[in-house]
């Protein structure tokens, strides 16, 4: 190139910009020779190094191979398996691509976890000419239609009652997909979904026609099955659910009783450092009662449980990331599958009844490489519970008295 030609171009990310260094056992995205397009947007979200799933499953998705993966969120496996569609899809440009015929497909079985994906992927697509699109329930669909209709779709990320709703009203055809990614298909079994997917799934190409990822946190026999109707030949990939332990979370379980509680839950939420709080509880009734409580303190705060609207729980959530308020009053069934980043304290304002919702819920802080802290309170009702969770995440939990500044400073009681 002539130095002429040169001071026309636009100044360019060149990928010595992004620098990681070697590391013994790590796997770097340098090393997975990615388009240029998404290495900078992997730097630009902050990854350096490959989690085990992505270390894993990358090497052989973005060979083409399909994958199942037994990982759980938490792991990476949203980017393991965004970063093999985006590879695809800009390794092989269509000369003609129509409106309507996305060229791959993520399903995901929430709205919350869908419109996350959808996120992760706009992040990551970023610096590339490729359109996300998603349609999901509880949303409008007429904006869906319109936005099929008049856009290329390159990345569709949907739930799967609304994607047959669009299907039947002709809204989206499936028979360019080039890759299809059902996600947490353990919970898709749960919620009732096959009977949908199957109709997806026939909708796309045949099996060898496409690629196909499936992400589970169980391989059941119910998945394994459904895994051999769906994929052709899989790398089968398994990653241990991370347990969080104390490298990354701070964990305290504090004997309240009852009556106690809601005053020690104000002064931890009072806290300054505890600039965004996500209080769980295991009931409905309980997070409405204590949401409503804390607003009358003057605490800034909102509800994230299955009473609440579909489209409210969207933009509650989005409130919360945005820092517009810093308590989040929340469900399990709510709680699971979203990431929300910077939650800086976790209170189980009950403990859970399944040791599992208990890495879930203390997981929403600690979040990539961040300390976070977990506040749990055991009463007379619920600590009877602690063995069980301690087995699950197979570590000694220490109940601690409450400090005495927590009971004894007036200004907080
Ligand atoms: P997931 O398991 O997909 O829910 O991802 C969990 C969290 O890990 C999300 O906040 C991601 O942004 C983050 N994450 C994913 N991959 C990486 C990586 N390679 N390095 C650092 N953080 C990551």
């Amino acid at each position: 190139m002539t130095t002429q030609n040169k001071r026309f171009r636009r100044p360019r990310w060149h990928i010595s910009q992004f620098k990681v260094e070697e590391a013994e056992g790590k796997v770097r995205f340098h090393d997975l020779f990615l388009p240029i397009a998404l290495m900078r947007a992997i730097q630009e979200v902050g990854y350096e190094y490959a989690s085990p799933i992505q270390a894993m499953t990358l090497p052989y998705a973005l060979a083409g191979y399909d994958c199942i993966g037994k990982a759980q969120t938490g792991t990476g496996k949203t980017a393991a398996f965004l970063i093999t569609v985006i590879t695809d899809l800009l390794e092989h440009r269509l000369e003609e691509q129509y409106s309507g015929e996305p060229r791959s497909l993520i399903l995901a079985p929430t709205r919350e976890l869908a419109l996350q994906i959808a996120e992760d992927a706009t992040a990551l697509t970023k610096f590339s000419r490729l359109k996300v699109v998603s349609a999901v329930g509880g949303m409008d669909l007429e904006k869906q239609q319109k936005q099929l209709a008049e856009q290329r779709c390159d990345i569709l990320v949907a739930t799967p009652g609304r994607l047959i709703d669009l299907m039947n009203r002709k809204s989206v055809f499936l028979d360019q997909i080039e890759l299809l990614v059902i996600d947490e298909a353990d919970r898709m079994l749960d919620m009732g979904f096959i009977p949908d997917i199957k109709t997806i799934v026939r909708a796309a190409p045949r099996n060898e026609n496409r690629q196909t990822l499936m992400f589970s946190a169980t391989f059941s026999p119910d998945i394994l099955n459904l895994v051999d109707r769906w994929t052709n030949d899989p790398v089968r990939v398994e990653v241990e659910p991370k347990i969080k332990t104390s490298d990354d979370v701070e964990q305290h379980v504090y004997l309240v009783s009852a009556d106690e509680k809601y005053q020690v839950l104000k002064r931890i939420v009072s806290e300054e450092e505890a600039d965004r709080v996500m209080v769980f509880a295991n009931r409905r009734d309980i997070v409405r009662e204590l949401s409503e409580k804390l607003k009358s303190d003057g605490i800034n705060c909102q509800v994230l449980s299955g009473e609440v609207p579909q489209n409210k729980r969207i933009r509650t959530l989005d409130g919360f990331k945005e820092g517009k308020f810093s308590v989040l009053v929340a469900t399990d069934v709510a709680g699971r599958g979203i990431h929300i980043d910077g939650v800086s304290h976790v209170v189980n304002y009950t403990l859970p009844e399944d040791a599992e919702d208990y890495v879930h819920r203390i997981g929403r802080t600690g979040r990539a490489g961040k300390k976070g802290v977990s506040i749990s309170f055991a009463c007379e009702d619920d600590s009877f519970q602690i063995p069980a969770i301690e087995e699950y995440i197979k570590a000694k939990i220490s109940v601690e008295q409450i400090p005495a500044a927590w009971v004894s400073d007036e200004a907080f009681i």
